[in-house]
């Protein structure tokens, strides 16, 4: 599938065609940083340049996700006879609002399937939609058409948008009238800057609102078949940032309280710090043989879980090159992998088929 275009407007459409399982190709200037993320990840082919009539004759379908090229590649895709689609919903434009607002939507962890319904209704009435990659970016092919899609990525020691500058953003458009919709992956205000971002509308004297989102800390557990709770096993989970080792200087966890604390630990963007936090908690009590298991891509067509103890899970995901964006589970649920029946076997085929 090819996508014209590499802007933010690109993102509903490539969210959606990777979750079908389609081979991707984007041909566009500028790339937004989701996009670059994508590309750096092996998930989609990107290349930084115009598409031309020999990249669409490769195609089976064409997506045209910028404005500027909508003409020229309506045009060569009616010629070569490739099926073309627009990036988004047609709809007439919304009613002019007087007072803008902001909305901190929470997307849930990737899969389109999992934002509530009232997060849902907000893209759809949105003006403007501010979006990171953790986000479910197919959720974006539902934004009215004449909504605006700003990418703010913030990719783990890569390329970011200041928080300072998507505060802005938010400010500015919902200044200007708009209905603004920060869509965040997970929940708003779970490791999300949800809480500053209210408090930068709030400065501003803006309507703002959160709706809640299904958190990867519970959801990334929960889609691997890991409860985080389980009668007899425990009666509590913790949730921690892995963001800086045990041991920094900025650093406010107790890790020798949470290696004693006998509830499960979910841990979030610790990936990179995985190996010391898991010494520190053996060294601080914990059994080495506590079983612990991390999860990656939850709820997207790249979802993948490697399983082992506290002792080896770091090694064991470097092994596997499990990379962000992934949740590590510590703790004797992580032992417990529950799984559906397999499906029924199908039906037997007759004798003659059978031999040949
Ligand atoms: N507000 C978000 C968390 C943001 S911090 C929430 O509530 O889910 C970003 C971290 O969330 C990532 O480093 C990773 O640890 C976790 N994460 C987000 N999406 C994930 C996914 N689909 N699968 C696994 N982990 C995910």
């Amino acid at each position: 599938m090819l996508v014209a275009g590499a802007g933010a407007d690109a993102l509903g459409p490539v969210r959606s065609l990777l979750n079908a399982g389609a081979v991707v190709r984007v041909v566009g200037h500028a790339p937004v940083d989701s996009l670059v993320d994508l590309a750096e990840r092996g998930q989609i082919g990107l290349e930084r340049r115009s598409p031309s009539p020999v990249d669409l004759g490769a195609a089976h379908l064409v997506v045209v996700a910028d404005p500027a090229l909508d003409e020229a590649v309506r045009a060569w895709c009616v010629e070569l006879g490739i099926p073309l689609v627009g990036s988004r919903r047609s709809e007439a434009p919304s009613p002019v609002r007087r007072q803008g607002s902001v909305v901190l939507v929470g997307g849930g962890p990737g899969n389109p399937g999992l934002i509530t319904v009232a997060g849902l209704a907000a893209v759809r009435g949105a003006d403007v939609v501010v979006t990171d990659r953790l986000a479910p970016l197919a959720v974006l092919d539902e934004a009215p058409a004449h909504a605006e899609v700003i990418d703010v990525a913030k990719i783990p020691r890569g390329a970011f948008t200041s928080q300072e500058r998507i505060n802005e953003l938010l400010v500015e458009h919902a200044r200007a009238g708009k209905r603004v919709v920060r869509l965040k992956g997970g929940d708003p205000f779970v490791f999300g800057r949800g809480g500053e971002e209210w408090q930068a509308c709030v400065e501003a004297g803006l309507p703002v609102e959160v709706i809640p989102g299904v958190s990867s800390a519970l959801s990334g557990p929960a889609l691997a078949g890991v409860p985080l709770t389980h009668r007899t096993l425990t009666q509590g989970f913790t949730v921690v940032s892995g963001h800086l080792p045990p041991g920094d200087p900025g650093s406010t966890l107790d890790w020798g309280a949470l290696a004693r604390s006998g509830t499960t630990l979910v841990v979030l963007m610790g990936i990179a710090t995985l190996p010391a936090i898991t010494a520190e908690l053996v060294a601080q009590g914990m059994t080495a043989t506590t079983p612990a298991v991390t999860v990656m891509e939850a709820g997207l067509p790249g979802q993948r879980s490697v399983t082992g103890t506290v002792a080896d899970i770091a090694r064991l995901g470097e092994e596997a090159a499990v990379r962000a964006p992934a949740v590590t589970v510590i703790g004797q649920v992580a032992g417990l992998s529950l799984q559906s029946p397999a499906a029924p076997a199908p039906p037997p085929r007759d004798a003659s088929s059978a031999s040949g």
